[in-house]
């Protein structure tokens, strides 16, 4: 038997990881909605819990639970209070549980992008519709207000995000902040550190020659400030020397393929010496070189549904479609791609965490939310199985993040974050664009207004 008290006690200790401002919605709005507003002195008066109020259960979806292991078929997955209840073949729903029919559907977690750049609250409902739940955004002016935005937003309209702030570079490009000397990093990552950044970014790149390229002695104190002050580093390479030069300085997070060579049993030993996590980013390549003409994707519905239409005639332009062809740089990533396609296999293949990330909202024509699934299709044909792109998607970015506790995989005590498919991605990676509801926290997120 469920009684009142104790729904309301479960329900705010579940809420206790959230903002007061948060709180103070869901006690104005979720728990009148969840309980129905006759339904509070129905259930005092008679001591029963109406369905609903004891959470819902998706009944008879195959699941993948984001860990690697096999799909659980014809299983239940139990939700109460925003988190997961049960979940398996055999589990036993008391009184007061909203059985929801997910017969011939597959239930994924919600997705996670370890590499994504978010510029403004607006795109929070693009990320979400397209089930992404989790969002590291690596590198940008306003991130500690968005990731501030995101924790107050009403349940149901927000990612849970996490942010590094402003990137540590040789110049001060959009999003960057210039650091020229060592005492300067040291500086520059004390201010950063104060705003408590998820990660902290820095970007070794000359982009082709193009301007000068961060010298090792400022990446490294870069790091080793980063690492005193209790935080960790991410890294934007191209080459696999900087990669190494960074992996020797103590970085976590390599959040680019290496492009200019394949990597080599030194990269990997430096790599797996301190579990560094590994992310390929091919959408940004594809940003860079697709656009030469319209690409196939610029057809499909699911594209179409979510992308911004300025940003596709954009794209689409001949005059912008003429310059990219002539670009040298736009040939040089395009000639260097199946390198790093090469270079993920190698990589995943040494047994290091490859976590998924698009670099969407990065630059032009990089489409938040279609680029998440563009990108699983690009490490399969890297030669990832299905499997192993859904792993990098969900169980080890949440590791990556430290938020394995929380999120990643649909276990026990985790949050309700999943995405409801009408077709298993086990047997084509494109199946995760056939969505048909995601749900964070236990909320299922409203459709496009
Ligand atoms: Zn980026």
């Amino acid at each position: 038997m469920l009684l009142l008290p104790d729904f309301v006690g479960l329900y705010f200790e579940s809420m206790s990881l959230l903002s007061l401002q948060k709180m103070r919605f869901c006690v104005g709005v979720i728990v009148p909605i969840l309980l129905g507003i006759g339904g509070v002195a129905a259930a005092q008066n008679q001591g029963i819990a109406s369905p609903g109020n004891n959470g819902q259960a998706l009944v008879g979806a195959t699941i993948i639970d984001g860990s690697g292991r096999p799909p659980i078929e014809n299983a239940t997955l139990y939700i109460r209070n925003g988190r997961i209840e049960a979940v398996g073949k055999r589990v036993k729903l008391p009184a007061g549980v909203q059985r929801i029919d997910a017969n011939g559907k597959t239930i994924i977690p919600g997705l996670i992008s370890a590499h994504s750049h978010v510029n403004d609250a607006s795109q929070f409902g693009i990320y979400l519709r397209d089930g992404v739940t989790t969002i590291l955004s690596l590198g940008g002016n306003k991130e500690f207000a968005l990731r501030d935005q995101a924790a107050k937003a009403p349940p149901g309209t927000a990612p849970h995000l996490y942010v590094a702030g402003p990137i540590q570079d040789s110049t001060a490009i959009p999003g960057a902040v210039a650091v020229k000397d060592p005492e300067g990093a040291r500086k520059s990552v004390d201010e950063l550190t104060d705003n408590k950044p998820d990660i902290v970014k820095l970007r070794v790149d000359d982009f082709l020659g193009a301007r000068a390229k961060m010298s090792p002695d400022v990446y490294a104190a870069i790091i080793d400030e980063a690492r005193k002050n209790g935080f960790r580093t991410a890294a934007h390479i191209v080459l696999l020397d900087d990669a190494k030069g960074v992996l020797r300085a103590g970085v976590d997070y390599i959040a680019h393929s290496v492009r200019d060579r394949e990597v080599d049993a030194e990269f990997i030993g430096l790599m797996k010496a301190r579990h560094v996590f590994y992310c390929p980013t091919f959408t940004r390549e594809v940003a860079i070189f697709a656009y030469s003409e319209t690409p196939a994707f610029f057809s499909d519905p699911f594209f179409l549904k979510e992308a911004d239409s300025a940003e596709i005639a954009k794209m689409a332009d001949p005059k912008h479609q003429e310059t990219v062809r002539n670009d040298s740089a736009a040939q040089w990533y395009k000639q260097q791609f199946p390198v790093a396609m090469h270079n993920l296999k190698a990589v995943s293949d040494a047994g290091i965490d490859i976590v998924m990330g698009t670099d969407s909202g990065g630059g032009p024509g990089r489409f938040q939310g279609y680029f998440e699934h563009l990108e699983l299709e690009y490490e399969t044909k890297a030669g990832l199985t299905p499997m192993q792109a859904l792993v990098s998607a969900t169980s080890a970015p949440a590791k990556l993040l430290h938020i394995s506790d929380r999120t990643g995989t649909l276990e026990k005590g985790k949050w309700a974050d999943f995405v409801i498919l009408s077709a298993n991605p086990l047997d084509d990676i494109r199946n995760t664009r056939k969505i048909d509801s995601v749900w964070i926290g236990g909320v299922r997120v409203p459709a496009k207004q």
